[in-house]
């Protein structure tokens, strides 16, 4: 079946967030690409997907209304994509409301820290960059490379913004039970990112699954563009011992990384449900893919 061949990217970024192009431009460029099923799932905002799915019609994408919400868990952030939410849904905008809240005022403390760290009007920097939409850490790193403090936003990351450093604000983001709820209640499947950057041992990230899971996860981002192929085939394996979904994501933010593209993430690993197994496209356009589940 031709359906079986579809092409998905599951977790990209736009303007909405800390991506850098618009959605519409993020769903043209999918359609470039071969993308047949793109989410569109910026950092803890909804505001990218009605423009993103009106593009999809345009130029023959489905878009996927998706989201990647921010966690703390155990003191550390984790990142959980929801996939196929009401974009619309009150309580996880509320949720939201307040993840953003604490996202504008740290951003004015970061800009504080760095300012007596020697590197005034980073908040400002950031904020210009961040097209009027939400400020993320990505933007105070590609302000701190254009003024000359750092040679890429790797370096800005590793001198400036990560525990330990000047520009670090512990963050303050939702609970797992508190988050996988505000997506689950949308009509979301909640799904965990790139479970190899956290850098947990093998049994906290068990720790971490087994959590979630109980929270209603779904699924998790067995290919991922930030996993290399040993990682893709140990989460693989972990998919497969949890009976987790096995979903597929570049985490794509723009042409200004180019070693990661829309739609060119290798195959899942063999023997693994996908997250899109149950998914049937809409007779008719827009709107999220309908899942098959009673
Ligand atoms: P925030 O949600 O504002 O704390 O920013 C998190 C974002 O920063 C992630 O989604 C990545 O896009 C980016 N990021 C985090 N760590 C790094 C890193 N070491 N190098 C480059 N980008 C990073
Ligand atoms: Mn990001
Ligand atoms: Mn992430
Ligand atoms: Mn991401």
């Amino acid at each position: 079946m031709a359906v079986m061949n579809r092409c998905y990217d599951l977790h990209t970024h736009s303007t909405a967030s800390d991506g850098t192009l618009t959605p519409a431009e993020l769903v043209r460029h999918a359609a470039d690409c071969g993308v047949d099923v793109l989410a569109i799932t910026d950092h803890d905002s909804v505001e990218g997907i009605a423009e993103a799915q009106q593009a999809g019609r345009a130029f023959g994408v489905e878009v996927v209304a998706g989201i990647e919400l921010s966690i703390t868990w155990m003191g550390q952030v984790i990142h959980v994509v929801g996939l196929s939410i009401d974009p619309a849904a009150p309580e996880l905008l509320a949720g939201l409301d307040r993840l953003c809240e604490f996202r504008a005022w740290r951003a004015e403390e970061m800009g504080r820290r760095l300012a007596q760290a020697g590197y005034a009007g980073c908040f400002e920097g950031a904020k210009a960059l961040s097209n009027g939409r939400l400020i993320s850490r990505t933007h105070f790193a590609r302000h701190l490379v254009q003024r000359g403090a750092a040679s890429d936003v790797r370096d800005v990351f590793k001198r400036f913004l990560v525990r330990g450093k000047p520009g670090h604000v512990p963050g303050r983001w939702a609970e797992p039970a508190e988050g996988l709820g505000w997506l689950r209640g949308a009509g979301g499947r909640p799904v965990l990112a790139h479970p190899a950057r956290y850098n947990l041992t093998r049994s906290k990230l068990r720790r971490l699954v087994a959590e979630l899971m109980e929270a209603g996860c779904e699924g998790i981002e067995v290919v991922s563009g930030s996993h290399s192929r040993d990682e893709c085939l140990t989460i693989g394996r972990l998919a497969h011992e949890t009976g987790l979904l096995a979903s597929s994501g570049s985490d794509y933010h723009g042409p200004e990384n180019p070693w990661v593209e829309l739609g060119k993430c290798p195959p899942l690993p063999a023997g693994l449900t996908p997250v899109w197994h149950d998914w049937s496209p809409r007779a008719e356009w827009p709107g999220p893919l309908v899942s098959a589940r009673s």
